[in-house]
């Protein structure tokens, strides 16, 4: 097959430079496409100012003259006429544009007007004159010493010599029906395009195309699972597991009864579990993963809680060893901070299967740990974790079944992308007697008020949180720093309230102490980062107040608010912002987790929901999951279709995309 390396023009020097964006074969190169186009409407040589860009069409009007100069170096000048005036051109080292130049040749120059030498420095020089007033050109990611022109260049060689062996992803029956071009000649206009209607037509065709690979890699994966078989042979005691939902001490919402109804029939089922548990904050996913685990502990398996930060795995193992209070269950704790000789034993209690439950941080997935039978992992906040992490964890048991709790509620079409492979229990009703949070959006002029309000709450005996953005001031930037606001706030309340911080670059230890000191009400105020963002639960605080509010992403400013409204008092959350009200008032009005995240995701993309890793998970080429919903519905449709179609298995193309998914999983 031919490399990289093959195609005319790239010389080691350049190979390194393309490997350094990403690119190493021609496929690569093929489909590394324009991020943007300059459009290059023609212009007027009297309109053009001394020094600027001028793009402009004319005739040849003197046969050019050329000097050659040290080095390999050339220059070339000759005169063109144009709608506009005569004016003098020069451009380097195209001499082998010499004899194509000749007297009375329609060309397109670009390049650097020099007014008072009525000179154009050229640029470019386009031999075929363009019959409409624009051309498009197209813009790539480069690196330096790799221009633009460069790029074209490489590409445009490339499609010359292997462009004919570019293969159509897609079934000649949907190419069909959507009337697509091929995909050689789809790939010579998205780099070469003439008019924007071609463009825009290869565009869609090629986004298809893309995502109609990807959504029928993710079918057969889901459709392969279910297949397999490759889950643990379980037996739960219904009788049992009805007893102990009995008694847990308040009334389920249908929601987490149906949740908890697909976690089981996954855990019987022979096909492992791969599910999503997604609920706003509060809505109680909890006791719908404690019940999951109580049911493979009655099956006779291990279960693994896996949370992101140590405080979460305190408070969930606090909360389980509650919940299984009067059961024979050993719950056991494992952190970084477990001490050696717990840890030991604990490791010990795991492989000997007389540890039933564990819970804790990334210090679950180490390789010292060894499970007797582990059926079960739930990670909390998964999108917390890397992929490769989960991954990890998954291989500790033979194949156990896997939750994954998050409280970031993914737009439709994330779920249908990034957690495809995945089935989703979706809890959107609260439990009973959650009140809605009071949210007021206010200007930093106003903070006056905000105080007032906090005294207020803090008088009725509540706790409050404060959000800031960073830590400590920086010269370019006069953000709100959690130090300056302890000293705001100290001068505020004076010496009546208990005020500390817990930020993200404190060692854990002290961030613990700090935050269990707010649990216990010995801090009435706790300023911080976004460090409290992730689950903890204190009942108490009823207020929320967020500085430089217009710097979170909705979603996490939703997030920060579900801490609060968490007992029965009424509650509050406060946003600070001189800037972006407009976007912020959305959170006065919504209280949905869902809808909040679909706007964010209209205003900001994906980046706010995601860690990067994960976002790069899922990188296209060309497709955009939020600008191309509908191709990606369509796409996704005919996947299925073209799965599901037993005539066609034999396809080569077929084969191809099934066999792109192994190579990977491998
Ligand atoms: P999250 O979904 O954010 O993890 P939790 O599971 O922590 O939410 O639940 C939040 C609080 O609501 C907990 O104190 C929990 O005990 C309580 N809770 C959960 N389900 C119900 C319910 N059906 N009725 C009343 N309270 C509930
Ligand atoms: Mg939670």
């Amino acid at each position: 097959m031919a490399e990289l390396k093959d195609v005319k023009g790239i010389g080691p020097k350049s190979l390194s430079l393309l490997n350094k964006i990403g690119i190493y074969t021609i496929d690569d190169l093929l489909t590394h496409y324009p991020f943007r186009y300059d459009f290059l409407e023609r212009n007027d040589l009297q309109k053009v100012e001394d020094g600027e860009k001028i793009i402009i069409d004319g005739k040849v009007e003197s046969v050019p003259i050329l000097m050659r100069f040290k080095a390999g170096l050339n220059k070339m000048n000759f005169r063109l006429v144009t709608q506009s005036g005569v004016v003098g051109v020069s451009i380097f080292n195209r001499a082998f544009l010499k004899s194509q130049l000749s007297v009375g040749t329609g060309i397109t120059v670009i390049g650097k007007l020099d007014k008072n030498k009525n000179v154009i420095t050229a640029s470019d020089i386009k031999m075929d004159l363009l019959s409409n007033s624009m051309k498009i050109e197209p813009v790539y990611h480069c690196t330096s010493g790799l221009t633009n022109k460069n790029m074209s260049t490489y590409i445009n060689m490339a499609l010359l010599m292997y462009g004919k062996d570019a293969i159509d992803n897609i079934p000649e029956e949907y190419i069909n029906k959507y009337n697509f071009l091929n995909k050689k000649t789809s790939l010579n206009i998205i780099h070469n395009p003439s008019t924007m209607d071609k463009l825009k037509d290869v565009t869609i065709r090629l986004k298809y195309e893309e995502l109609f690979e990807f959504m029928f890699k993710i079918n057969y994966l889901k459709q392969l699972n279910k297949k397999k078989n490759n889950g643990l042979e379980r037996v739960i005691d219904r009788d049992k597991l009805r007893q102990f939902i009995d008694k847990i001490p308040f009334t389920l919402t249908g929601d987490q009864v149906k949740a908890i109804e697909e976690i089981l029939h996954d855990l019987e089922a022979p096909h492992r579990m791969n599910r999503l548990l997604q609920g706003d904050v509060g809505s109680g996913k909890t006791v719908v993963a404690f019940t999951g685990m109580y049911a493979n502990y009655l099956s006779g398996y291990q279960s693994a809680l896996m949370a992101p930060t140590e405080i979460l795995a305190m408070q969930h193992y606090n909360n389980l060893v509650e919940f299984l209070k009067g059961t024979k269950i050993k719950i056991a704790l494992l952190t970084g901070s477990t001490p050696k000789k717990e840890k030991n034993d604990i490791y010990k209690g795991l492989k000997e299967g007389t540890v039933h439950m564990i819970i804790g941080t990334h210090a679950l997935i180490q390789d010292e740990v060894e499970y007797q039978n582990l059926g079960l992992v739930i990670t909390d906040e998964q999108h917390r974790f890397g992929v490769h992490q989960r991954a990890n964890l998954q291989n500790k048991g033979i194949t156990p079944d896997v939750l994954y709790m998050s409280a970031t509620p993914i737009p439709r079409t994330y779920a249908l992308t990034i957690f495809g492979d995945m089935d989703v229990s979706t809890i959107k009703e609260r439990p009973k007697g959650r009140q809605k949070i009071d949210t007021f959006v206010k200007k930093t002029t106003e903070i006056k008020d905000v105080l007032a309000m906090m005294y207020d709450e803090l008088k009725a005996g509540h706790q409050i949180y404060v959000i800031a953005p960073l830590i400590e001031e920086s010269e370019n930037s006069d953000l709100t720093t959690v130090n300056e606001l302890k000293d705001q706030m100290k001068l505020a309340f004076k010496d009546l309230y208990k005020i500390d911080i817990v930020h993200g670059k404190m060692a854990s230890g002290a961030k613990d102490i700090i935050m269990e000191q707010f649990k216990k009400n010995e801090v009435q105020i706790l300023i911080s980062t976004t460090v409290v963002e992730v689950g903890v639960d204190v009942p108490n605080a009823t207020t929320m107040v967020i500085f430089d509010a217009d710097r979170f992403g909705l979603s996490t400013l939703h997030q920060l608010r579900g801490r609060v409204g968490r007992g029965s008092s009424k509650s509050k959350c406060i946003l600070i912002s001189d800037s972006d009200t407009e976007r912020l008032k959305i959170m006065e009005k919504e209280d949905d987790g869902f809808v909040i995240s679909e706007e964010d995701f209209k205003l900001r993309g994906h980046g706010d929901l995601f860690g990067t890793k994960q976002s790069g998970d899922m990188s296209f080429k060309i497709a955009s999951i939020k600008n191309d919903y509908k191709i990606l519905l369509q796409a996704r449709k005919d996947s299925k279709e073209y799965l599901l179609d037993k005539s066609t298995d034999h396809d080569p193309l077929k084969e191809r995309l099934i066999h792109s998914i192994s190579m990977k999983e491998s």
